[in-house]
């Protein structure tokens, strides 16, 4: 008889695995205890695929050989601990598709940049013409394009809870690109357990494999001599004698396989952060073996990518930034690090256990004012009140752009940098995003 696949959550991951395994001939279930979108039903009923919704079968799920999970399903679920329980292995939809590709795997993890350098590298990629696939939390899945005409190359973006579910999956190029807390109600409010969900980037390399690296954070260097890896590519601000990438004289430096170098202000993505990001990329691109005008002239011409750092407009002399996917207080760090003039700082939502003693210097360096969104602001007072700033208190878009708008004096800029997760009040950062590019524009 052949094995039972059950897939837990129809998503673009959920899917997309579902095709495979269909295609490869496995006997194939779909359960997903929410509501599955129109076109997933569609995609999996073309494919003559069984599915249910807004239930788990348990007599059909635990009678699996092997079960693909989404990444947003927590192994908490009491689906998933019957199913562990039961003996039955859980993997994720990468490392299911990762066995029937041989395509190269260039995966990019860490706790902020991960979508940027991964868009970054695809962006280079394709400009040197390779046959080249998105996949991971963006894109379409990786399962569905092995489905539907492999690639050369995929760029995966791999989150710490996609990486928690695979095992033998091997990344030719892992790129690791900092660590700092997230997500740690998933990770039992331990940093340990997030720190080594991230280093499982690093197994199955081979001494022929690269490992690209942020060589100034702590954690990773801590970490890596518990790891076997790749060859190591490690880039830093400054200079010296092992980076693969570094900036001297207002030139970012690369130094191999390919010895070139390039402009600053060539750079098409500003911030300190996309300096890390272009680093990263640029020498994954080098490994690769890709020209290295091709490089320079890919890292110049990169749109950006939308709520990251996105400007919206400028209103009465005030500029309105939307980075709504920060949704950590590193990631805002950044932001804040970035702004070039005095600066209302929009912050809150769903707050993920974070300290903000990280951005305290920071708020009282740059910041004139606070706008809190969220629908608990309370810890956010408890903690800044004492900073002497003004604060509006807000609990929609509408009002906080408002507050915004009465708040910021000419030549200052409105940061939407939240820390925090969207789903107090939004569906999504995107949602949060769009509905503050939305309520700026009506100004
Ligand atoms: P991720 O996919 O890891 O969440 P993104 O590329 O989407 O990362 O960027 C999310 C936010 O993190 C951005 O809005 C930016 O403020 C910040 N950020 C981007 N790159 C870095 C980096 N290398 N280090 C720290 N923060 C970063």
């Amino acid at each position: 008889m052949e094995k039972k696949i059950v897939i837990l959550g129809a998503g673009e991951s959920g899917c997309g695995a579902a095709v495979l395994a269909k295609k490869l001939g496995f006997d194939v279930f779909v359960s997903d205890f929410g509501a599955i979108a129109e076109k997933y039903k569609q995609m999996l009923d073309e494919k003559g695929i069984a599915w249910e919704e807004k239930q788990h079968s348990e007599d059909i799920i635990l009678s699996a050989g092997e079960v693909i999970k989404s990444p947003g399903i927590p192994n908490e679920a009491p689906i998933v601990v019957k199913i562990m329980d039961a003996g039955i292995p859980v993997i994720s939809e990468i490392e299911f598709a990762g066995r029937y590709t041989k395509a190269k795997m260039i995966c990019i993890t860490g706790s902020n940049g991960k979508t940027t350098t991964t868009s970054l590298i695809y962006h280079i990629f394709r400009e040197a013409g390779l046959n080249v696939g998105l996949a991971g939390n963006i894109g379409n899945s990786l399962a569905l394009q092995v489905a539907e005409g492999d690639k050369d190359y995929y760029i995966l973006e791999l989150s710490s809870f996609q990486l928690d579910n695979m095992y033998e999956f091997r990344a030719n190029v892992a790129v690791l690109m900092n660590i700092t807390p997230d997500h740690l109600d998933r990770y039992g409010y331990n940093m340990q357990n997030y720190i080594d969900a991230k280093l499982r980037i690093l197994q199955n390399q081979e001494p022929n494999d690269a490992f690209v690296f942020w060589d100034d954070d702590p954690i990773i260097r801590e970490e890596l001599p518990k790891y076997r890896h790749g060859k190591l590519y490690p880039f830093a601000e400054s200079k010296h004698k092992d980076a693969a990438a570094y900036t001297e004289e207002e030139k970012l430096v690369f130094t191999e396989p390919m010895p070139f170098n390039m402009e600053l202000e060539e750079l098409s993505l500003t911030g300190k952060h996309n300096l890390y990001n272009s680093m990263a990329a640029g020498i994954s691109a080098n490994v690769a073996g890709i020209r290295k005008e091709t490089i320079r002239e890919a890292l110049s011409t990169f749109a950006g990518v939308e709520h990251r750092l996105e400007k919206v407009a400028k209103v009465n002399g005030v500029e309105y930034i939307n980075d709504s996917k920060a949704t950590n207080v590193n990631s805002c760090w950044y932001a804040l690090q970035s702004m070039k003039t005095k600066t209302i700082l929009i912050l809150g939502g769903k707050d993920k256990g974070n300290d903000y003693s990280e951005i305290a210097d920071l708020v009282k360096e740059k910041c004139s004012g606070l706008i809190f969104l969220g629908a608990d602001n309370s810890k956010l007072h408890t903690f800044f009140d004492g900073f002497g700033l003004p604060i509006a208190d807000t609990s929609s878009m509408e009002d906080c752009v408002k507050a915004a708008y009465v708040m910021a004096k000419k030549g200052e800029t409105v940061l939407l940098s939240p820390c925090c997760a969207s789903f107090d009040l939004f569906k999504s950062y995107e949602d949060r995003g769009r509905q503050f590019k939305e309520h700026v524009c009506k100004l």
